[in-house]
């Protein structure tokens, strides 16, 4: 069976910079991680060549989609993001790297940002790590997308049973706000913006009467539409889980403070 969209190929060699070229980029962004935007930068026609190739290699290797939530990408390179894995700032000596770029929809990469992506958050790696289990995330080239993530039934990004990086890729990359915003599609376009405003909210619910009140409203928004109550019903259930994970936390943290 094809994979939804197979782990990409690593860019190894740069066809638009040669060595020299490549070396100038890898020695100046080790000491400066702004260079990547810098139009003062004296060897910017360098950097847009690099960005440009890379771009557009890790598009069509990882099937025009986001590298972390698959959204389909537009064959337009102002559309989507290139992707530093190991983040700029963090990891200046790894940004001209193609093999730590990726390409990532606005959204993904905006919410990932400078989160610390490796298992070991306190490592200074000397090269990039090459491991799958080097990292916590999903990683773009060492991991299978569908192996760690699928579209839900309704459309949700959900994470594989048992994968512990497709629960941590939602996470730093805030999913949960483009599934929610799907949720809301199943109601009447009329609805759409209030529902998907209470679903914000009743996710950060604690009290049950306020969460009972809000699911009420949604009920009565989805006017028996088959689709809509189906969602209020999933949505309910996540809510349900939601409360139990923090009165779990909330013993855990009293039985720590006992002790
Ligand atoms: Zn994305």
């Amino acid at each position: 069976m094809m994979t939804f969209r197979e782990k990409a190929a690593r860019l190894t060699q740069l066809t638009t910079l040669d060595d020299v070229e490549h070396g100038t980029l890898k020695t100046d962004g080790a000491q400066n991680h702004h260079l990547w935007s810098d139009t003062q930068y004296p060897h910017r026609q360098l950097v847009n060549r690099f960005r440009a190739e890379v771009k557009d290699h890790y598009f069509w290797q990882q099937r025009f989609r986001c590298c972390y939530c698959s959204t389909e990408l537009q064959p337009n390179a102002r559309v989507y993001d290139a992707e530093h894995i190991l983040d700029k700032s963090g990891f200046p000596e790894f940004m001209f790297h193609p093999e730590n770029i990726a390409v990532a929809c606005v959204i993904c990469n905006t919410h990932k940002s400078a989160k610390s992506v490796l298992t070991d958050g306190t490592l200074r790696p000397q090269t990039i790590p090459g491991t799958s289990t080097d990292y916590k995330i999903l990683h773009p080239h060492l991991d299978e997308w569908d192996h760690h993530l699928s579209f839900d039934e309704i459309g949700r990004i959900a994470p594989i049973p048992g994968s512990t990086k497709g629960p941590e890729t939602i996470s730093i990359c805030a999913m949960d706000g483009i599934n929610l915003l799907r949720l809301s599609g199943h109601f009447a376009a009329k609805y759409r913006k209030r529902v998907y405003e209470m679903m914000c909210k009743v996710v950060t619910y604690v009290s049950p009467s306020k969460i009972d009140d809000t699911f009420r409203i949604m009920r009565e928004l989805a006017e028996q539409s088959p689709d809509a109550l189906a969602v209020v019903a999933t949505l309910k259930d996540r809510v349900a889980q939601l409360q139990a994970q923090r009165a779990a936390d909330a013993a855990a943290a009293r039985a720590a403070q006992v002790s």
